[in-house]
């Protein structure tokens, strides 16, 4: 599984700095943003360094309909039961500040802190 050892999300993937998990499996780890936009703020990634959405390839379209299909599953374990926000920010123009791919999961009751 390919790494990158300056990542911070590669880290929080690798138990070398804490995060508060809402969800793992072999692929995929979920865990609640240290910043949170709305009452719940989860951030989806896969285990694997993939830095942006755009390096995303037909290898990678099965680990990508498995992030966006968790969403409703990890919302409603959450407690969420009045709709909730997705987002994926790619690149510089896409306000991507951590480069690897993540999923933005928000809910919760308005109104919310951001967005
Ligand atoms: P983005 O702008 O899409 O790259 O969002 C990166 C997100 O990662 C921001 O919402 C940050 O609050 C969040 N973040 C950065 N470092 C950590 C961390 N150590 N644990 C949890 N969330 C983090
Ligand atoms: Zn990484």
């Amino acid at each position: 599984m390919k790494h990158d050892p300056n990542c911070i999300f590669c880290k929080i993937a690798a138990g070398q700095i804490p995060a508060k998990k809402a969800y793992e499996d072999e692929e995929l780890l979920v865990f609640h943003d240290i910043n949170p936009w709305a009452p719940v703020h989860l951030l989806v990634i896969p285990k694997q360094h993939v830095a942006t959405l755009a390096d995303t390839g037909p290898e990678h379209e099965a680990l990508l309909g498995r992030m966006l299909a968790l969403a409703p599953k990890l919302m409603r374990e959450q407690g969420v039961t009045n709709g909730f926000r997705v987002v994926v920010n790619n690149g510089p123009d896409g306000g991507q500040e951590v480069y690897h791919l993540h999923m933005h999961v928000m809910g919760g009751p308005r109104p919310w802190a951001k967005g």
